[in-house]
């Protein structure tokens, strides 16, 4: 695999950062995942402006304008054998003496590498998948997407070890998102979500869903949600660049709302696909 860092394109194995970068000592930094379908990004401009929204959170610097962004995920798409990608790359304080202050005059370390996107399987769609509950015990300021992921990570886990996909999390009686998913309910065939404040990440597939529902005439409301409402909501849907939409049919071990994906997912999934770069 080729990937970029700090102005070079090289084999994986070669790309080597220092063991003081910040990223590694601090998880002081920010990323964005951008999906790819048949070499073409999915969204670019929104993410570009999440990054910007994410580095201006952490006080730093953009190292790049949109233009040079464009054209470094451009190269890092060509540069691999699959068409399908999922372009991953993150911005670093750099390399300095540790210190918590920041450092002063010290270049960004950037990092962008491109995988197979990995998009759920068909029985996934077909069945929907399985969470489980957690109460969201992550810092405040979830609307940055850090590199300093070790709260995702473990809410992730819990996931994992009941053999689910996601952990769905309530924090003070209110639905915020999963690990790495934003959560969207149905309730009487009106989409409902999470105002995009400092608790959620700003999720692109969250606003593609809107636009996509805007324009198919589906209401789509962005209030607070309960816990209550969310656990009795007649449908619950997971959204993130590699899931796309994926409906929630099993909820802490229990089937969740008749245990089978709701008509309005399978109106979504199609807006979706139809939609995609194809
Ligand atoms: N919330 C969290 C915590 C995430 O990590 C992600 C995926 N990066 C999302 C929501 C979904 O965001 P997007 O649709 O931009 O992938």
């Amino acid at each position: 695999m080729i990937v970029y860092l700090n102005g070079e394109f090289l084999p994986i194995e070669e790309a080597k950062i220092s063991v003081l970068d910040r990223g590694f000592i601090y998880g002081d930094g920010v990323y964005e995942l951008i999906p790819v379908y048949r070499r073409k990004s999915f969204r670019l401009p929104q993410h570009l402006t999440r990054l910007q929204h994410s580095l201006d959170g952490i006080r730093l610097t953009n190292p790049h304008t949109d233009a040079q962004w464009t054209s470094i995920v451009g190269e890092i798409i060509a540069r691999q054998p699959y068409e399908d990608q999922g372009v991953y790359f993150q911005v670093t304080r750099g390399v300095a003496k540790r210190d918590h202050t920041f450092p002063k005059d010290v270049p960004a370390t950037v990092f962008m590498m491109s995988n197979p996107l990995a998009t759920p399987s068909a029985d996934q769609i077909e069945c929907g998948v399985a969470v489980v509950t957690a109460e969201d015990n992550r810092w405040r300021r979830c609307d940055l997407k850090t590199i300093s992921l070790v709260g995702n990570v473990l809410m992730r886990q819990l996931a994992a070890d009941a053999g689910g996909v996601e952990t769905v999390m309530f924090r003070d009686g209110h639905l915020t998102e999963a690990s790495a998913s934003n959560v969207l309910i149905v309730k009487g065939g009106v989409i409902v979500a999470p105002p995009k404040d400092e608790l959620i990440l700003p999720g692109i597939t969250y606003g593609a869903t809107w636009e996509f529902a805007r324009e198919a005439g589906i209401p789509f409301e962005i209030r607070p949600v309960p816990k209550e409402e969310a656990l009795a909501a007649d449908e619950m849907w997971l959204t993130s660049s590699t899931k796309e939409v994926l409906a929630i049919t099993t909820v802490d071990g229990r089937p969740f709302a008749g245990g089978k994906p709701g008509p309005l997912f399978r109106k979504m999934h199609a807006l979706f696909q139809a939609r995609k770069p194809r």
